[in-house]
C-alpha cells in the first residue's frame, strides 16, 4: 500500500515537531519522503523495523513515480536523446564537427566546446576527464545534435531579437545574461577583456573600435557567438550595455531555447573566470 504525505505524517511519525530531522515540522518532512526521496530513516525517532517497513513501500512507490516531485532536467534529457537517436555517429563530424573517437570499446565524438573539448555517446556526454557534463548541459548538447544543421557560419552577425520567435525571450536574455554581466564588468571593461580571453576569446576590437570590448568566442564548431561591451561614462549621459550576436546560421544549429542556454553559460564562464 503506498504511502501518501498525510499517510506518513498521521500513521507513522510522532508529530511533535521536535526538528531533530532537521525539518521545522514532521508535515515538512513527511512531504520531502514522499515527493523528492528524503531517506526516512533521517527521522530518529522511528524503530528499525517501522523504518524498514515503510522503506520497502516506498520503494515501490518511487519506482512508479507515484507522487514524486517531476524531474524536469531528467524529463528534458530523455526527450533531447530520443530526438538525437536517429542521427549516426559517423555523420556527425561533417556536420557539426569534430571527430570521431573510441573510448572503452564505444564510438562517441570528441567536439570542441568552448576552450576544451567534450565527447557525446548514445547515452551521456562528457567532458575531456571522463565526468558527466550536468543534465542540462546534456541537453543542450543533444538538442544540437538533432537540430540537424548542415550550415556553416557565413560570417554576418545578428543580434538575438531578430531571430523569429525571440520576442518573448527578451526579458530573460536581459535578466539573466546582460544585467548581470554589466554589474560584474561595469567600469571594468579590462577585466571582462581578461575574462573572455581566458575562456578562448578572440578580440575583435580593431574591427569595432566604437566598443569597449568585442570578442568572438566558438562555444561550438559550427556556432560562433560575439559580445560586444559599451562601458558607461562617469556623467551617466550613457549607461553601460552588453550585446551578443550569433551567427545568421545559428538556428540551423540551435533552437531558441539553446540559445538561451549557451548565452548562460557564456555569463557563467564569465563571470567564474574572471
Ligand atoms: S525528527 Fe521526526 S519527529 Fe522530529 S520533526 Fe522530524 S519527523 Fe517529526
Amino acid at each position: 500500500m503506498a504511502l501518501s504525505v498525510i499517510d506518513l505524517y498521521r500513521d507513522i511519525l510522532p508529530k511533535t515537531n521536535c526538528k531533530d530531522c532537521g525539518f521545522p515540522t514532521c508535515m515538512a518532512f513527511a512531504s520531502m519522503v514522499v515527493s523528492e526521496m528524503h531517506p526516512i530513516k533521517n527521522c530518529p525517532h522511528l524503530t528499525p523495523e517501522l523504518v524498514a517497513a515503510c522503506e520497502k513501500e516506498l520503494d515501490a512507490q518511487y519506482k512508479t513515480g507515484k507522487w514524486l516531485k517531476r524531474d524536469m532536467a531528467r524529463d528534458a534529457l530523455q526527450w533531447a536523446k530520443e530526438k538525437s537517436a536517429s542521427m549516426k555517429m559517423e555523420d556527425l563530424p561533417e556536420r557539426i564537427g569534430g571527430r570521431l573517437v573510441e573510448k572503452d570499446g564505444r564510438t562517441g565524438l570528441e567536439l570542441p566546446y568552448f576552450k576544451g573539448h567534450i565527447v557525446i555517446f548514445a547515452d551521456r556526454v562528457t567532458n575531456a576527464a571522463g565526468a558527466e557534463l550536468t543534465r542540462w548541459e546534456q541537453v543542450f548538447i543533444y538538442n544540437h545534435l538533432a537540430q540537424g544543421g548542415r550550415a556553416l557560419p557565413t560570417g554576418k552577425w545578428r543580434n538575438f531579437v531578430e531571430f523569429p520567435n525571440t520576442v518573448s525571450k527578451m526579458k530573460s536574455m536581459i535578466d539573466h545574461v546582460e544585467k548581470p554581466l554589466i554589474e560584474r564588468f561595469r567600469g571594468r571593461a579590462d577585466a571582462l577583456a581578461a575574462a573572455a580571453l581566458k575562456i578562448g576569446g578572440k578580440d575583435l576590437r580593431s574591427d569595432f573600435p566604437e566598443s569597449n570590448v568585442v570578442m568572438r568566442f566558438q562555444p561550438l564548431p559550427r556556432v560562433p557567438v560575439m559580445l560586444m561591451f559599451w562601458d558607461g561614462d562617469d556623467g551617466e549621459d550613457f549607461e553601460a550595455q552588453v550585446k551578443l550576436s550569433f551567427d545568421e546560421t545559428v538556428t540551423d544549429h540551435l533552437d531558441i531555447e539553446s540559445i538561451m542556454f549557451l548565452s548562460e553559460r557564456l555569463r557563467d564562464l564569465l563571470c567564474a573566470d574572471e
